[in-house]
């Protein structure tokens, strides 16, 4: 059997520093916001070189807590994409603002910033580019149209922490930046976590009070908060999986690369990487005519798969009165396919699923 993923793997791999910190909290007796949480948030902002780190309850949390804290809210309109989580257009619906859904580039995934004149109005307050994959977004074009016409940039890291675009960390180009740390991401923890990072004190100090009932001293609210706290048990773990991340990172960019060479030829398209950007491979996505078949002849073969994302978010029932036209994104929907790619992937895995894949073509 080759797993879609195996996230027991990457824990053995580091259980002793991680049972060690976690019998530290236990035993410390303070669970919520407190010195892990702190140090977390300064390592992390640190790690994407921007001053401030604001850590809260879920990747979710964080988007939703970015717009509350540039006051976007019901009557405005914030541009995002169709294909990605549902979390980020969730976020954009909970803040009260509607969500305005664009293409995306067919070759990279993110947001076409050719479609983005079109959908500016007068009630456009934000654009939120998701770095999806692991691949950043159009990042250049994107911030000089939110430049032009005075709109805030909020990036969706959640897929893509440590990810490289001109030599920078992305997280620190928009005003604001959501990360999630749902144990899938590349930096994950063992069970929800999210974190907001900016290079804005004021900014920042908004968010601190958003994620604990609008408190600015305690018991006394100074906005309409929430409970959005990040606990200590989880910055515990994420401290020390945060300085394995670069290079879980490479491992993830190196199995890529055998991919890229073992499928090479086969009629796929294979994911193709941004110039000037480091691509961190959160997922390995291909895109088949036929995904159907090659999917069920994958999991008759015991290799796991899955499809992200199976429906574009404007095609959902939740969303469907947002109605959108997206013809890239609609394609898509029907012919990527993600193979299983995790740090610890062990190379006769991957050479499994490599061979799986090229029998089938030359057989059928
Ligand atoms: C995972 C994810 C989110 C939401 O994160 P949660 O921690 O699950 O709330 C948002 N956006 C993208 C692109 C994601 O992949």
């Amino acid at each position: 059997m080759v797993p879609f993923i195996d996230l027991t793997a990457e824990y053995l791999a580091l259980k002793a520093e991680i049972d060690t910190a976690v019998s530290r909290v236990l035993a410390g007796g303070w669970y919520i916001l407190g010195k892990e949480v702190a140090a977390f948030e300064a390592e992390f902002a640190a790690y994407c070189g921007v001053n401030h780190a604001v850590g809260v309850a879920s990747g979710t949390d964080a988007l939703l807590l970015a717009l509350r804290a540039l006051d976007i809210r019901t009557g405005d309109e914030v541009i995002t994409v169709s294909h990605t989580a549902v979390a980020t257009v969730t976020a954009v619906a909970l803040s009260g603002a509607t969500p305005v859904l664009v293409d995306v580039e067919p070759e990279y995934y993110t947001l076409d910033a050719a479609q983005l004149a079109q959908a500016i109005t007068p009630r456009t307050k934000a654009i939120i580019p998701v770095h999806l994959y692991g691949q950043p977004a159009n990042l250049e074009t994107i911030l000089t149209v939110a430049r032009e016409h005075g709109l805030y940039v909020i990036e969706d890291c959640a897929q893509a922490h440590g990810a490289l675009y001109n030599g920078q960390r992305v997280g620190s180009f928009g005003h604001l930046a959501a990360f999630s740390f749902y144990p899938t991401k590349n930096l994950g923890a063992a069970g929800d976590g999210g974190a907001i990072v900016t290079q804005d004190e004021g900014l920042a100090q908004r968010l601190r009070c958003l994620r604990q009932y609008g408190w600015q001293e305690r018991y006394i609210s100074a906005l309409e908060g929430y409970n959005s706290r990040l606990d200590e048990l989880q910055a515990a773990i994420l401290r020390i999986k945060l300085r394995h991340l670069d290079v879980a990172n490479g491992q993830r960019r190196a199995l890529a690369q055998v991919y890229q060479q073992q499928l090479a030829g086969l009629p796929l398209v294979l994911p193709r990487e941004r110039p000037y950007t480091e691509h961190v491979y959160h997922l390995y996505v291909i895109q088949s005519a036929v995904r159907g078949e090659l999917q069920a002849h994958l999991q008759a073969n015991g290799v796991g798969t899955a499809v992200q994302y199976p429906v574009p978010i404007h095609q959902q029932p939740a969303y469907a009165h947002l109605r959108a036209s997206l013809s890239v994104t609609e394609r898509l929907a029907g012919q990527i396919l993600s193979l299983p790619l995790y740090p610890h992937l062990p190379a006769d895995h991957l050479h499994r699923v490599c061979q799986t894949i090229s029998h089938w073509y030359r057989s059928s």
